[in-house]
């Protein structure tokens, strides 16, 4: 037998030139988002002082497909078309008969999937005449993201990041720096939002809700600075469809056809990116494949979340959104995986999820990191945490294949490279992530408290 061929590549001119818009095809029709104060449904002006014209048509439209700007694809070339490996070392670690594949968006200028929405969204803002641009960010993926995007149209960055991480990974900050931006440990004192916080809970190692509160309330104060967020939003998971767009090519050079895609979900936008394209396939007859989202059991959104209409930060300053939630209040354990500690999942995520198109599953760190430990011995590459969720999934769906002799063909979406994250895997090393106080021991009891505080919206 032919050995299997260990890397598919795309060449620079097979590259996707446009973005899949899943709302096109929705079967259900998706909730819209309400405005805060009136809770009607929020309109193109809403958005207005916060997005450009380009991503405020994204993110509301219903057009199946939108161009790539040729301006962005010049960028997303200098690590686009991104790597689909077959990973015939661990299957063969597992004597597992499935074929396992992991498409890597670690070759990528931050080491992750982010830049891929980075990169649109500081080029429309530029078109726009915006000059700065605000963010906030958990372990430092989105912010170096953004600053990197910044960089490629001379704007200003502006970044919040969360204490905990701010703490713990200075690497990310000096790579923000790198870039040109200017990053503040959130809370901060710059704020009204941070400066509430600060009072009620001193000494906070902070969260994603709170450094989006600060970053909003510095953007709406400039009419030359915006906001850009790194997942949730449609027109964010609307960039990632490259992700998918690009593994259909590369399945197809292969002859392959895919039963299961898994990818892990914090905001959900590597997730989307990889799965809707194949969602759109599955619609039109053509493939049938289970389609898993794997996030943290420190912070459930989708397996332990209630699905209904919640701010997406912790001021209450965002529109509400309907999504899976555990409550904009919840604050959830500092988890080596920052990018996974978000109390709500994007609204067309949840959307799916709760209308049976996707499947969901948790996982504690330790499973995680021991997976990724593994996958770093077969493979030579070292998953972010946040990735090892999904690799988690992989190795356990490997396993099972072993067991049961069947020949699936399993995607898994690795979003980003651990080099930046080696303290998390020393702890791993260490034995430190065993006990179970290294998740969140008392779940239930702040799950009790956060969803108890969802907003009331009359009825939709
Ligand atoms: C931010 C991040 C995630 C989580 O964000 P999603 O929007 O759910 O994709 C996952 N993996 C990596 C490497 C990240 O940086």
């Amino acid at each position: 037998m032919d050995a299997p061929q260990h890397r598919i590549t795309l060449a620079e001119s097979e590259m996707p030139t446009r973005w899949y818009n899943i709302v096109a095809d929705l079967p259900e029709p998706l909730p819209p988002m309400l405005h805060p104060g009136t809770h009607e449904p929020v309109g193109p002006e809403d958005l207005a002082p916060l997005f450009p014209p380009a991503l405020i048509e994204q993110e509301l439209g219903t057009e199946r497909y939108y161009d790539i700007p040729e301006e962005v694809q010049e960028v997303y070339r200098l690590w686009r078309p991104s790597p689909l490996i077959r990973a015939t070392r661990l299957e063969r670690e597992l004597g597992t008969p499935a074929r396992l594949y992991v498409k890597y968006e670690g070759v990528s200028p931050a080491g992750s999937h982010k830049p891929n929405s980075a990169v649109p969204q500081a080029y429309y803002n530029h078109q726009a005449g915006i000059t700065r641009l605000t963010t906030e960010t958990g372990a430092g993926q989105w912010g170096a993201s953004l600053a990197f995007a910044c960089a490629q149209y001379a704007m200003e960055c502006e970044v919040w990041q969360v204490a905990g991480s701010f703490d713990s990974k200075p690497y990310r900050r000096l790579m923000m720096e790198t870039f040109g931006a200017q990053v503040h440990r959130s809370p901060s004192d710059l704020t009204e939002a941070g400066r509430v916080i600060q009072a009620s809970h001193p000494g906070t190692t902070g969260s994603l809700g709170i450094a989006i509160s600060e970053a909003v309330e510095a953007a709406v104060q400039s009419p030359t600075t915006s906001y850009a967020l790194g997942s949730v939003l449609n027109h964010v998971l609307l960039h990632q469809t490259i992700i998918g767009e690009e593994t259909l090519l590369q399945l197809a050079k292969v002859g392959e056809t895919p039963d299961l895609l898994i990818g892990c979900t914090g905001g959900g936008s590597n997730f989307a990116g990889l799965a809707f394209p194949f969602l759109r396939e599955t619609w039109a007859g053509r493939m049938t494949p289970a389609l898993r989202a794997v996030e943290p059991a420190a912070c459930p959104s989708l397996t332990r979340g209630t699905y209904a209409y919640d701010f997406g930060d912790v001021a209450g300053m965002t529109p509400l959104m309907k999504m899976h939630t555990l409550g904009s209040g919840f604050m959830p354990s500092a988890i080596h995986a920052g990018g996974l500690r978000y109390h709500g999942m994007a609204p067309l995520v949840s959307h799916l999820y709760h209308h049976g198109h996707l499947e969901a599953v948790a996982k504690e760190q330790a499973e995680c990191f021991d997976a990724g430990a593994l996958f770093a011995r077969c493979e030579g590459i070292i998953p972010a945490p946040e990735s090892t969720h999904a690799i988690a999934e992989l190795v356990a769906e490997g396993r099972r294949c072993a067991e049961s002799g069947e020949e699936k063909v399993v995607v898994v979406g690795l979003s980003g490279h651990g080099h930046l994250e080696l303290p998390a895997y020393g702890d791993h090393t260490a034995g430190r992530l065993r006990s179970s106080a290294a998740d969140d021991p008392d779940l239930d009891a702040h799950l009790r408290g956060s969803m108890a505080a969802l907003p009331e919206v009359r009825a939709s």
